[in-house]
């Protein structure tokens, strides 16, 4: 904090994304009772009848979230389309609108936003949602998308972060640290690019991590699943920032602690290969390394047999009592608090 002409100025970066949003969710009141889930969810929910309608908005900025050199615009168009759709997914619904709104510089040509939008079909042709509107504006800073993904979920399936219930179990889905895996590798091709641009990247020994980076899924086949296993998650929230920062949200709306287990962390073999090219650990790259888009969610003991069996759905620990912490129990029985990084922006 700074003091200067007696006015009080706090750096955003002290209190950091959550806690800017947390500062300013407390000044906001809502004045409808059909609205039932304001801020600090994957997405809002408002009643309709017996439905729930679901809205969820996400930005990606050139430079923060992603970096053209090496992200091609069918894909990021995806992707951009596929991160609003996982937050649908996380509150147990299913999608059926989006809006896009894009902030051009000068760089981009008619044919370039075509590309970007070649993506944008594709995934709303996989995901079966309209694209209804959006805004086009300038910027003068680079590329910005902003995309609003509207869904639905029926009254009593709808899944919030804050419904767990001690001794419930934890599950992910799919595989956890890829995404940053393929991070590193598309960096590294980035440096020796620019330092020698004749050479070709050599990629092929990384598309799987490469894949989940640039082109993640949105899991709804997971959430069309859960319909047919008879299966309501007690709490639900995507993995965008790393599994242990969506572990304290739960955690926190939930009002419980976790304990979760080293051994049961799924990690792909090419995500252990690359982070042991890069000198990394592949725990961190799961744990703090983010953009995986997999499923993090709470069930009940009694649907255990329901999922035991399933390939994709990975049990990985329980939830306790808060005063427990939340805690890693290592490969070798040591019990360690979890550490969440997260992204950090500011
Ligand atoms: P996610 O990672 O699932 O997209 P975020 O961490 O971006 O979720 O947001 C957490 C919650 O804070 C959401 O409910 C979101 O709508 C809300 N939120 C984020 N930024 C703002 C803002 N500037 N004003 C009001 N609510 C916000
Ligand atoms: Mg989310």
């Amino acid at each position: 904090m700074n003091e200067s002409n007696g006015e009080k100025r706090t750096e955003i970066g002290e209190i950091g994304e959550f806690g800017l949003i947390d500062q300013l969710a407390s000044q906001v009141s809502t004045y409808h009772d059909s609205t039932i889930k304001g801020i600090g969810d994957d997405a809002a929910a408002y009643a309709v009848g017996d439905e729930l309608v679901l809205i969820s908005t996400d930005m990606l900025v050139e430079g923060i979230h992603f970096d053209l050199s090496y992200a091609p615009l069918q894909h990021l168009g995806y992707k951009a389309v596929a991160v609003n759709i996982s937050d649908i997914a996380a509150m147990n619904g299913t999608p059926k609108q989006i809006t896009v709104s894009l902030g051009l510089t000068s760089r981009f040509s008619v044919e370039a936003v075509e590309a970007l939008y070649e993506g944008i079909r594709t995934a709303c042709d996989a995901y079966k949602v309209d694209l209804v509107g959006g805004d086009t504006t300038s910027s003068r800073s680079g590329l910005i998308i902003s995309i609003t993904a509207i869904g639905s979920a029926k009254k009593g399936e709808v899944a919030y972060r804050d419904g767990a219930q001690n001794k419930d179990i934890v599950c992910v889905t799919g595989d956890l640290g890829g995404a940053y895996a393929g991070l590193q590798v598309l960096a590294r091709e980035k440096q020796e690019y620019l330092a020698n641009p004749d050479m070709q990247p050599q990629l092929d020994k990384y598309s799987y991590v490469v894949g989940r980076q640039l082109r993640p899924k949105a899991r709804m086949d997971i959430i069309h699943e859960f319909r047919d296993l008879g299966i309501v998650p007690t709490s639900m929230i995507d993995i965008s920032d790393g599994l242990a920062s969506e572990l304290f949200h739960i955690c926190k709306s939930s009002g419980l602690g976790v304990a979760i287990y080293e051994d049961k962390l799924p990690i792909d073999q090419s995500t252990y290969e690359t982070a042991a090219e890069f000198s990394i650990d592949p725990n961190t790259c799961a744990m703090n390394g983010g953009e995986d888009y997999e499923l993090l969610f709470t069930i009940r003991q009694d649907d255990f047999e329901k999922i035991k069996n399933h390939p994709d759905i990975h049990t990985i620990g329980y939830m306790h009592e808060a005063d427990r912490g939340k805690v890693m129990v290592t490969r070798n029985n040591n019990t360690v608090a979890l550490q969440a990084q997260g992204w950090k922006h500011f």
